[in-house]
């Protein structure tokens, strides 16, 4: 009697639809923090300054505008849970105008006609399939014409 081992399943990320409705500000509009005792600006939003610890944070709108820092295929050999139908991710490292960083998928832009130093703008776009099989939409950042 031989005995098989069960197959693991790679699990990267659980998806909660409760938590992605508390962070619908974010993902829709930018919104982060900024630390009304050091003025540092935060994205995602935080409840401790990272920077001074202090728990006064309030809401910040970041920049909708910025540049590409660096980009990666997202190719782990498998793709992400809730990104299945999703193919040939870019992922992306913005620096956005007001000096906040913003990892994010570049939309519309293959990776081959996207450079270093390119001017991109955030555009909403679907970001995942929710373990309820609704979409959930999201920010992305798609290259500036010109
Ligand atoms: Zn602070």
């Amino acid at each position: 009697m031989t005995t098989e081992l069960p197959v693991p399943i790679p699990r990267v990320e659980i998806h909660s639809t409760l938590r992605s409705a508390r962070e619908r500000e974010g993902r829709y509009r930018l919104v982060g923090s900024r630390c009304s005792s050091c003025q540092a600006l935060w994205f995602p939003r935080r409840f401790v300054c990272p920077r001074c610890h202090s728990r006064e944070l309030e809401p910040y709108q970041c920049s909708h505008r910025g540049t590409v820092v660096t980009f990666w295929p997202d190719t782990m050999g498998f793709p992400a849970i809730g990104y299945e139908e999703i193919e040939d991710r870019v992922v992306a490292l913005v620096r956005l105008d007001d000096g906040v960083h913003v990892i994010t998928e570049i939309a519309d832009t293959p990776a081959g006609r996207l450079q270093n130093g390119d001017r991109v703008r955030m555009v909403l776009r679907r970001q995942k399939r929710e373990d309820t099989g609704n979409w959930c939409y999201g920010y992305k950042f798609e290259k500036e014409a010109g």
